[in-house]
């Protein structure tokens, strides 16, 4: 006889053995899945971020050193034009001689000035360009004077003997500064390119490294839920039959009734017992029974419609749910069964062992999810009669299906 799980004296309470699909980890996934991609998508922002930052310091740093060591090459030829600029002057005295003069002069200074603020800008080390200030700052007389020389040149003959004499001494004073200047941009530029590639590999395998965390992250998550949704599995499933186990049975009664409530649609359920199965175990041994009980599963979920639901919920003790079945419908499809199991043939079995069953089928008209644990009572009395009666054979009990009868 099947003994209920569900007393119906316990009242409406669903039991709590068998927890409802919010109990049952949902949470918990969705936190750890939630937290995962919050990692995974920090992960990504960083990656893009270093690299965005590095490539473009880099870009800018390269930039810095190419346009100072430009601008060095220019003012550095601003020496030879002046030396040029003076001959073309001594040679012919004019005043657009004199004036070109004062003009290539003027830039002279100009790029000079340019060249200060470059050093300021440059993170150069002072201490390393300490002697070409040194050399600017003796510069400054010089040009002073060979300023005032230039104005002088037209009407005086000793001047422009002396410009030549000083263009060279300020295009030597400017080269040498220069070619100084020129030689610290190359070795902190090489020095900067250098630390650019070490920091460039840096972020590569930091890149790397969050790619493997992201990958290794994903398989985890992966894994996670697959082991998740195997334990889910086993824990509804009954080992021996495959069938749903009485906690699968419990959700998919209460997801049933609710919806056929909702729908006022009739849900009935039966519970089907093997008769003597303990003589079979007698007779033929344990492991011969427990394939009978596997075949009689088999036979019984080929018998049932897509929409019922077939359980183990003992020994030898079966429950079907029938959704949007009637009393009437409930009697057919068990009376289908229980033929089925009277005429079924065991394969590789040397004795020919016949089976029956018993079944007691109960149904509700309306119905709300605390009806569950009645329903099932019901059909408990309807299979002890079954029995009472003589066994293989279906009783229907007589219920309408209502809370107050
Ligand atoms: P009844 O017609 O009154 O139901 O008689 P019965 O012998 O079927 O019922 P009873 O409750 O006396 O015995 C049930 C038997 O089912 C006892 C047990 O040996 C057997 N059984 C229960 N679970 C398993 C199982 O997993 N494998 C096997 N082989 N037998 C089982
Ligand atoms: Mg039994
Ligand atoms: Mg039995």
């Amino acid at each position: 006889m099947v003994r209920n799980p569900w007393p119906s004296g316990s009242g409406p309470c669903i039991p709590s053995a068998f927890p409802s699909s919010m109990e049952t980890g949902v949470r918990p996934r969705l936190l750890y899945a939630s937290a995962s991609i919050g990692v995974m998508a920090f992960l990504v922002v960083a990656a893009v971020a270093i690299t965005t930052f590095v490539s473009n310091a880099r870009e800018h740093i390269g930039a810095d050193h190419l346009s100072f060591a430009g601008e060095l090459v220019r003012a550095q030829q601003g020496g030879r034009e002046l030396r040029r600029t003076t001959e073309h002057l001594v040679d012919h005295p004019s005043a657009a001689h004199q004036q070109q003069l004062l003009q290539t002069l003027w830039i002279l200074n100009t790029r000079r000035e340019s060249i200060k603020r470059y050093l300021e800008r440059s993170h150069l080390d002072p201490d390393d360009y300490h002697h070409v200030e040194e050399e600017f700052a003796s510069l400054e007389p010089q040009l002073a004077r060979f300023e005032a020389l230039v104005q002088r040149s037209l009407s005086n003959d000793q001047a422009r003997t002396a410009l030549e004499e000083l263009a060279a001494t300020i295009d030597n004073s400017q080269a040498f500064a220069y070619s100084e200047l020129y030689q610290l941009v190359l070795e902190a530029s090489a020095e900067r390119q250098r630390r650019m590639t070490w920091l460039n590999r840096l972020i590569v395998a930091l890149s790397l490294g969050v790619l493997v965390v992201v990958v290794g992250l994903i398989i985890a998550i992966v894994k996670i839920i697959g082991q998740r949704a195997t334990m889910h599995q086993l824990s509804h499933t009954d080992d021996l039959t495959g069938l749903a186990n009485r906690r699968a049975l419990m959700q998919q009664a209460e997801q049933g009734m609710s919806l056929a409530a909702r729908q006022h649609h009739p849900y009935s359920l039966a519970l089907i017992d093997i008769d003597h199965f303990k003589l079979v175990n007698d007779r033929h041994g344990h492991p011969v029974g427990d394939r009978i009980l596997q075949h009689v599963a088999a036979t019984l979920t080929e018998l049932i419609r897509q929409t019922d639901r077939l359980a183990r919920v003992g020994g030898e003790e079966f429950c079907l749910l029938m959704p949007d079945t009637d009393a009437q419908g409930a009697k057919r499809l068990c009376e289908r069964l229980r033929y089925g199991i009277a005429t079924m043939v065991i394969p590789d079995q040397s004795a020919n062992i016949q089976l029956t069953i018993s079944i007691g089928t109960a149904c509700c008209q309306s119905h709300s999810a605390a009806q569950f644990s009645r329903l099932y009572s019901e059909a408990d009395q309807a299979l002890y009669l079954a029995k009472r009666e003589g066994r293989n054979r279906v009783e229907i009990a007589q219920w309408s299906g209502s809370l107050d009868t």
